[in-house]
C-alpha cells in the first residue's frame, strides 16, 4: 500500500489491508439499500470502498486528517451517496444531530481515543439513540475489558458503562499483521446494539460515571469507605441498597452498580 505521507501515530493511523477481514467486518453490518452508514476514521478508504459497493442510501465518512480528506474526495468523486466530513468525531458527537434512520456505524478506531469514542455513543441524552448498531474495532485488551464479567480482573468501569445501555457482542480477533503500519497488539471486533427494554433509566448518565469512578478508585480494597463517601454516610440509602460493604468493587454485578447509581441520583436530586 502506498502512503501519501508517513502515518501519524498521534492519530492512531494503522490501516487495515486484509480483504478477507474487511469482508468479514462488513457482513456484521448487514448493509442494504436503506442503510445510512457512518464511518469513523476512514483513512485511505479501504473499508469505505467496500461499503460503497454495497450501495447503501448514504455514507458519511468522518476523518480528522485533512490530507486524507482530500485524498478521499478525489477517490470517491464519482459517487453521489458519500459525504466526507473533515472533523474530529468527538467534537461532532457533542454538536451534530444525526437524524437518519437505519444507521450503521463502523470504526476501525484510533486506539488512543477508542474508549472515549465509545463513551460518547453511550452517554447520549436521547435513548434509544439514533443508531441501530455500532461495529467497532479495539485493541484486544480493551475489547476484553469492555466485555468482561464481574469477578475478573478485566471487569471495571468500561464494562459497567457499556453494558448499561448496549448489548455487546464479540465477533473475532484480528491479527496485527492485517494492518500497516503493523501495531504492537492484535485487535478484536465488537458490535453494540442499543438496549431498549428493562433499562435502568438514569436522568443523567454522569451519575453512573461518578458512582463507578468513586467505587473503583481502589480495586483491591473493600468498597466500604468509598461507598459511605458516595452516600455521605446516609444510613437509610445505604440500608435500602443492602450491599455487602466488605466486597471488592469487582465483586458487584453490573446491575448492582445501576441500582447504586439510581439511588445516588435520587439523593442528589
Ligand atoms: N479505517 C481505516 C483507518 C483506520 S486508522 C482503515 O481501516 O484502514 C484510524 C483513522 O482514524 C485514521 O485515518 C485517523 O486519521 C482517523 N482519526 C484519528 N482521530 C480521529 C478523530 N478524532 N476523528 C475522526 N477521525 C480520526
Amino acid at each position: 500500500m502506498k502512503f501519501l505521507k508517513k502515518p501519524k501515530k498521534s492519530l492512531g493511523q494503522n490501516f487495515l489491508i486484509d480483504k478477507n477481514i474487511i469482508n468479514k467486518i462488513l457482513k456484521v453490518g448487514n448493509i442494504n439499500k436503506n442503510s445510512t452508514v457512518i464511518e469513523i476514521g476512514p483513512g485511505y478508504g479501504n473499508l469505505t470502498e467496500h461499503i460503497i459497493s454495497m450501495n447503501p442510501k448514504k455514507i458519511i465518512a468522518i476523518e480528522k486528517d485533512k490530507e486524507l480528506v482530500s485524498f478521499l474526495n478525489e477517490k470517491f468523486k464519482n459517487y453521489k451517496n458519500i459525504q466526507i466530513i473533515n472533523s474530529d468525531i468527538l467534537s461532532l458527537m457533542r454538536k451534530k444531530k444525526f437524524n437518519s434512520k437505519n444507521v450503521v456505524v463502523f470504526g476501525n478506531l484510533p486506539y488512543n481515543i477508542s474508549t472515549k469514542i465509545l463513551a460518547s455513543f453511550i452517554m447520549l441524552d436521547k435513548w434509544p439513540p439514533w443508531y441501530e448498531i455500532l461495529i467497532f474495532m479495539f485493541q484486544k485488551e480493551v475489547a476484553d475489558r469492555i466485555s468482561a464479567k464481574s469477578h475478573t480482573k478485566e471487569y471495571g468501569r468500561l464494562s459497567i458503562l457499556s453494558n448499561w445501555r448496549l448489548e455487546i457482542k464479540k465477533h473475532f480477533d484480528i491479527s496485527k499483521n492485517c494492518f500497516v503500519p503493523k501495531p504492537k497488539i492484535n485487535s478484536t471486533l465488537l458490535s453494540f446494539k442499543p438496549k431498549i427494554n428493562k433499562l435502568f433509566n438514569l436522568k443523567n448518565s454522569k451519575n453512573l460515571e461518578m458512582v463507578t469512578r468513586v467505587l473503583f478508585s481502589n480495586r483491591r480494597k473493600m468498597i466500604n469507605k468509598n461507598f459511605k463517601k458516595l452516600f455521605l454516610n446516609n444510613k437509610s440509602a445505604i440500608q435500602n441498597l443492602n450491599i455487602n460493604l466488605s466486597a471488592r468493587p469487582e465483586e458487584l454485578s453490573c446491575e448492582t452498580y445501576y441500582k447504586i447509581a439510581m439511588q445516588y441520583e435520587k439523593l442528589s436530586d
